[in-house]
């Protein structure tokens, strides 16, 4: 097998099922909320697979011919993200077969879906509605759009905004080829741009490496990971380690929280090093099973950026 294909088969919609199962039982997780993220990556899955089933040029919304793990050691900060908004294709039958995949699944294993079964109804008497609400809620985002939206047909902006990007993310991680070079993250040196080059969305989860301990950012949409300087806010570019702060259940924990006094942001990080060997980082994974560390980080006034919406 390829490294490719070794990437993919972990990373497969099945592979990664079943390691969310895993964390069934562990204290701290609901059972309802890890069959529910089952059932969306899935749905996200089936989606995913009939957009890289099409023809390649399909109006994916590619910027130019770059594959996202091209010159990235040359071009640390690029900053026109590979995958250009008005650009990107939305296939309008397939983000609605794909919301009601959402909704089932939310309703399947008892999660709040009144919002979801309002947003069926306004789309489905609204043409256009999901494709405006997938793409600004993946780019930007754009909060204006989504909290008129969200008082126009009585849905919560944040569920809203998960949605969209749940939504979005099937599109982006096609258009950028994130399935192909996920696990292979790009360069990045000091000046390396805190956004995904792919899709040009903030890191949803950081890891630091096995091999040498390094930071590696996962995007929030895509996929797509990066190489990214160890001290330095992953969102506002503060690097004054005095401002930086960690935020974690016990001393031994391999996950914890880091935060940022300047812009009051917080990212789950999670140390590759202190987990058993042979044990592999899967980002969907990490952030479904610690969602008591997003509850830590809000008591202590912090705030995620976005919701993490990618399928692994
Ligand atoms: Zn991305
Ligand atoms: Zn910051």
């Amino acid at each position: 097998m390829s490294a490719i294909e070794e990437s993919a088969a972990r990373t497969g919609a099945a592979a990664v099922a079943e390691r969310l199962e895993a964390l069934i039982g562990r204290e701290q997780v609901s059972e309802d909320y890890v069959r529910a993220r089952i059932d969306l990556m899935r749905a996200q899955r089936k989606a995913l697979d009939k957009l890289s089933a099409a023809p390649a040029d399909a109006g994916l919304g590619k910027r130019g011919n770059g594959e996202p793990n091209g010159d990235a050691a040359t071009h640390p900060g690029a900053a026109e993200p590979l995958v250009a908004e008005d650009a990107l294709h939305l296939d309008q039958a397939l983000l609605a077969a794909l919301l009601a995949d959402f909704r089932s699944a939310v309703e399947e294993h008892g999660g709040q879906s009144e919002d979801l079964k309002r947003l069926s109804a306004a789309a489905s008497a609204e043409s256009g509605l999901l494709e405006q609400l997938t793409r600004k809620s993946a780019f930007g985002p754009n909060w204006q759009y989504l909290e008129a939206t969200a008082e126009r047909i009585a849905v919560a902006a944040e569920a809203l905004l998960f949605f969209g990007r749940t939504l979005a993310a099937p599109f982006l991680a096609a258009a950028a080829g994130a399935s192909a070079c996920w696990g292979v993250p790009f360069a990045g040196g000091p000046g390396a741009a805190s956004t995904c080059r792919a899709c040009g969305s903030p890191p949803g989860l950081a890891m630091l490496r096995r091999d040498d301990g390094k930071r590696v950012l996962f995007c929030s949409l895509c996929g797509t990971s990066w190489m990214f300087p160890r001290v330095k806010c992953v969102s506002c570019g503060n690097h004054e380690r005095e401002t930086h702060g960690l935020l974690r259940i016990s001393e031994g924990d391999a996950r914890w929280i880091e935060t940022c006094d300047k812009c009051k942001n917080y990212i789950k990080t999670i140390d590759e090093r202190r987990l058993p060997l042979g044990e592999e980082v899967l980002p969907l994974v990490e952030d479904t099973g610690t969602l008591h560390l997003d509850m830590l980080a809000e008591r202590e006034g912090f705030a995620r950026k976005l919701p993490y919406a990618a399928p692994w």
